[in-house]
């Protein structure tokens, strides 16, 4: 009984989704193409109209290319819960392992590389049939499939130790395995926070240290104003998959670093990267970023708590299309967790504002600390830059872009600029 209630909570869900999606995409590109024909008033001397109507194309392409993923994923989402794709898989590989540990991570890893594999044609068309269309892409067929392969092996090398902890707890630490295992899982976000930058980023790129001297010191004299202690300033060959340009921070205590784009540097003037970093450093002194770690803990608590509840109901297996006792005799805490990995995006789509609206409200106040330690000019004109090298729509749907964008509007954000006290 409750296993059917909730199956139709899950497919009411996702229909709900489709809808709202469908909607907020095709409001997105009616709104993108009713103002293909003209440059915004307050962009009008800065960006010609032929990379106005680039953005706006690309931003349509870019949207229909995601409705086809959107379309693929739910077939593929319900292939796996409803229509049994998981009870199957979980059958056949344990014909294969004969149950036990290896059985649990078997099945998660031929999950991740069914899904991968699935994920694979979309990922090679927006790179080489999207991407190229717009002059984006500068990747080589051989540096794409070269990073599938990298990924794969990463993916293995840092997901089966921490899912082998996780089923281990799962399995001998009681009823609390949820809180343990929220503790491994936060230990391990930390650890990537300083294996990325230092261990894993440079599998990818090659980062140099920022030579051009001038740059260097201008640098040096904001870091200095602003009170910042960084352990270096590096140039990412970013140039080598994509002309989409960018500046990153990473790395936590001692092993802060700043990452340019080595594309983002070929287009901008000095003052102009010197206040993009501001913004960076903003982010940084306001403690959005420790902020945003701690809410990211807070949440996985929560979510963890519930899977801990989850894992002893049948109807959340029986409702997602499972059958708990099968394989006979073989504990299934990989499966709980596929089920749940599955199931939750379909439940907290519809809160996704909220997070935008959280990450709005720390750029606005991240462009006030940079227009405080620079010229706000410098980041307007900055800005206009990147959204025109990026082909990023100026005149998003405003229902759209409160729904998805982690950033306000260009508009509204170079409103407040200009507005700001010099
Ligand atoms: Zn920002």
């Amino acid at each position: 009984m409750y296993s059917l209630a909730f199956s139709i909570l899950f497919v009411s869900f996702i229909i709900l989704t489709l809808i709202v999606r469908f909607w907020l995409a095709s409001r997105h590109i009616r709104h993108v193409l009713t103002h293909r024909g003209a440059v915004p008033a307050e962009f009008a001397e800065k960006i010609p109209l032929a990379a106005h109507q680039k953005a706006a194309d690309y931003t349509v392409a870019r949207t229909k290319f995601g409705l086809l993923t959107l379309l693929v994923n739910t077939l593929v989402l319900v292939g796996f819960t409803l229509l049994g794709g998981l009870q199957w898989l979980s059958i056949e590989v344990f014909k294969l392992t004969g149950g036990g540990m290896g059985y649990q991570l078997a099945l998660l890893a031929a999950f991740a590389l069914i899904s991968g594999a699935i994920d694979l044609p979309f990922d090679y068309y927006k790179q080489f049939g999207l991407e190229q269309r717009f002059g984006f892409n500068k990747m080589t067929r051989g540096l794409f499939f070269a990073d599938m392969v990298k990924g794969v092996l990463l993916g293995a090398a840092i997901g089966l130790p921490l899912v082998w902890v996780v089923l281990t707890l799962m399995e001998k630490s009681g009823d609390l395995w949820w809180f343990y295992a929220w503790l491994v899982w936060s230990g391990f976000q930390l650890l990537m926070m300083v294996l990325f930058p230092t261990v894993i980023a440079p599998l990818f790129n090659k980062f140099t240290p920022l030579e051009d001297q001038s740059l260097k010191s201008r640098i040096e004299g904001l870091m200095k104003r602003v009170g910042f202690a960084s352990k270096g300033l590096f140039v990412m060959d970013g140039s080598k998959r994509s002309a989409h340009g960018n500046a990153y921070f990473s790395g936590f205590g001692a092993n802060k670093r700043i990452v340019f784009f080595d594309t983002l540097l070929s287009r901008l003037q000095p003052q102009e990267i010197e206040a993009v970093l501001a913004h960076e450093l903003g982010h940084f002194k306001l403690k959005h970023i420790i902020k945003r770690i701690a809410m990211m803990f807070a949440i996985s608590l929560a979510f963890l708590a519930l899977l801990g509840y989850l894992k002893t109901q049948l109807w959340f297996y029986t409702g997602l299309g499972v059958d708990p006792l099968l394989p006979p005799g073989q504990r299934n805490d990989a499966m709980v967790l596929l089920l749940f990995m599955l199931a939750l995006p379909v439940f907290t789509f519809l809160f996704s504002p909220l997070t935008s609206i959280g990450s709005r409200k720390h750029e606005f106040e991240a462009d006030a600390f940079a227009a405080k330690h620079t010229d706000a000019r410098d980041l307007v004109s900055a800005l206009v830059k990147m959204y025109e090298d990026n082909a990023s729509t100026l005149t998003p749907d405003p229902l759209h872009s409160a729904f998805y964008d982690s950033h306000p509007p260009a508009s509204v954000r170079i409103r407040h600029l200009n507005a700001a006290p010099a």
